[in-house]
């Protein structure tokens, strides 16, 4: 029998009822390995009222509380990476240190979120007006929903529960279908770390459970991550609806490589960049814009590594690139090498030619040559094992490619010149900027956020930004009665 992957609800798995369910995939054989249960909008709300009730409670957990339950959550998460690599590697199809290296980047938003005590702290201005005293408080929202992506199946949702339930909410996940057991492993973490019931929930759905989360009353906030055209969608309804949202989306991330570069160490980082976890990262760079007389060499460089890359199942150690999420997306991506070939970008190497284990999503990395910006593999998020490079005269015409983009996630530049990298940082504009670091995905007490069509809301996910989403502020404004200076005062309240 088919396995199913159900709901977690109050501290339990919870079979669905919606009779609809959706294949889940092993991508390396491209076999069905479970089927998910895809929640009715009754189940959405079943869950909502269970969230709301443990909302209520978990606010009073004293911080020294909730920090406890963090580190206790992050001891086994350290634990358990190996078996939860496995899992995100079996429905995913990423490498398993590829998965590890998703689970550590988690674990930071963990061990930030521990620091609960100090980050919850409000200010305090005493003597404010004569004999009284103001203060500020930050307090929880309530429930809060996070809806997820395939390409981070653990790291996107600890961007967003380790904060939510750090500063007293109830949380709800609704992870992608695609890839959906993980979420059911940081479930069961959560309650084996001493996390009351119903406190940290997963619906498993697909359309339905997020307009039911979207519309929900009780659900205050909602965090989401995914392709543009859905963020602005989860923007656009949950706003309508009063709450707060914040919503990120694709990329196209631009490398721009100066002629005064370590070619081999810009090629490295970016093949690294470009083709890990097969592309299928927000943070990939799949465009390289060669600054000048760099082109040349920067294209024989990044082509001499294409065929030392090992394309097979990511449970192999010696894998280094596994397979893409679906098959309609494998083809969905090669259709876009097919449709840059016929647009007159020079195919380096061709991805399709590549010799790949036979039965998986796989498809071999692809290196295109003088892509220009009107063609659609520069338009397009590609999402796959593809890069482009764009040849540009000089920085500024590379930067006003950049600039002119309607995705800004994320940029790299590669220099030896410390006065450019500056220039670049000043002049982008983008919102996560690598200075030779290729991936440049911030540490957890930083915020994660890209501009432009990249991000819809106005803060950013994690660290700070996402201490202030998941609460609101509260300025308290007090006087002790003193009987000797008690009157009546009709006037507008004055400092005096
Ligand atoms: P997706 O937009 O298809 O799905 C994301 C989530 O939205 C899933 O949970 C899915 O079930 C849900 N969803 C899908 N269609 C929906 C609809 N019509 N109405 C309501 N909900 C819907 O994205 P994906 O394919 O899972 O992930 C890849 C995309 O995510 C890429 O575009 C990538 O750039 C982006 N991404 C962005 C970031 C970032 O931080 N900016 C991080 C990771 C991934």
């Amino acid at each position: 029998m088919t396995q199913r992957i159900s709901h977690w609800i109050d501290g339990r798995l919870t079979p669905g009822t919606s009779g609809r369910t959706s294949p889940v995939y092993n991508p390396a054989t491209g076999r069905t390995s479970a089927e998910v249960e895809l929640a009715s909008g009754g189940e959405v709300d079943a869950a909502v009222a269970r969230s709301v009730a443990a909302a209520k409670d978990w606010r009073h957990a004293s911080l020294s509380q909730r920090a406890g339950v963090l580190f206790a959550f992050r001891e086994l998460l350290h634990e358990r990476t190996a078996e939860l690599s496995a899992i995100v590697t079996a429905e995913h199809g990423k490498v398993l240190s590829d998965a590890a290296g998703e689970i550590a980047r988690g674990l930071e938003n963990v061990e930030f979120a521990a620091g609960v005590s100090q980050l919850l702290k409000g200010g305090f201005s005493e003597q404010a007006s004569t004999g009284v005293d103001v203060y500020s408080i930050r307090q929880p929202l309530g429930v809060v929903a996070g809806i997820t992506p395939f390409n981070f199946p653990v790291m996107v949702p600890l961007w967003m529960c380790a904060n939510a339930i750090a500063c007293g909410n109830a949380f709800i996940l609704k992870p992608s279908e695609k890839d959906p057991s993980a979420s059911l492993f940081l479930a069961q973490m959560w309650k084996d770390a001493g996390l009351p019931d119903g406190v940290f929930t997963v619906v498993q759905g697909d359309k339905e459970a997020v307009d039911a989360l979207l519309v929900h009353p009780d659900v205050a906030a909602v965090s989401f991550v995914g392709s543009t055209p859905i963020a602005k969608y989860i923007y656009e309804t949950g706003t309508a609806q009063g709450k707060r949202v914040q919503a990120l989306g694709g990329a196209k991330n631009h490398a721009l490589v100066l002629p005064d570069a370590d070619v081999e160490m810009a090629a490295d980082a970016v093949v690294s960049a470009a083709y890990g976890s097969a592309g299928e990262r927000c943070m990939a760079l799949s465009v390289a814009v060669a600054v000048g007389d760099v082109a040349d060499r920067l294209v024989d460089a990044l082509a001499a590594r294409l065929p030392k890359l090992k394309i097979g199942d990511g449970t192999h150690p010696d894998t280094d690139i596994g397979p893409l999420i679906t098959a309609a997306h494998r083809d969905k991506v090669a259709g876009y090498i097919g449709a840059g070939a016929q647009a007159g970008a020079t195919l380096v190497v061709d991805g399709r030619d590549e010799q790949v284990p036979a039965g998986g999503f796989f498809l071999g990395t692809t290196l295109m040559d003088h892509v220009t910006p009107e063609m659609t593999v520069y338009t397009d998020e590609i999402f796959g094992p593809v890069l482009c490079v764009v040849r540009a005269g000089t920085y500024e015409e590379g930067l006003a490619l950049i600039n002119d983009n309607p995705y800004a996630n994320g940029t790299a530049i590669f220099t030896r010149d410390g006065g450019a990298a500056r220039q670049f940082q000043y002049d982008v504009e983008v919102g996560m900027v690598g200075i030779n670091v290729p991936v440049p995905v911030p540490v957890a007490y930083y915020s994660f956020g890209g501009w432009k069509a990249s991000l819809f809301g106005d803060t950013h996910m994690y660290g700070a930004e996402g201490m202030s989403f998941y609460t609101r502020g509260k300025v308290v404004t007090s006087r002790w009665p003193d009987p000797a200076t008690s009157s009546v005062d009709l006037g507008f309240p004055r400092t005096r």
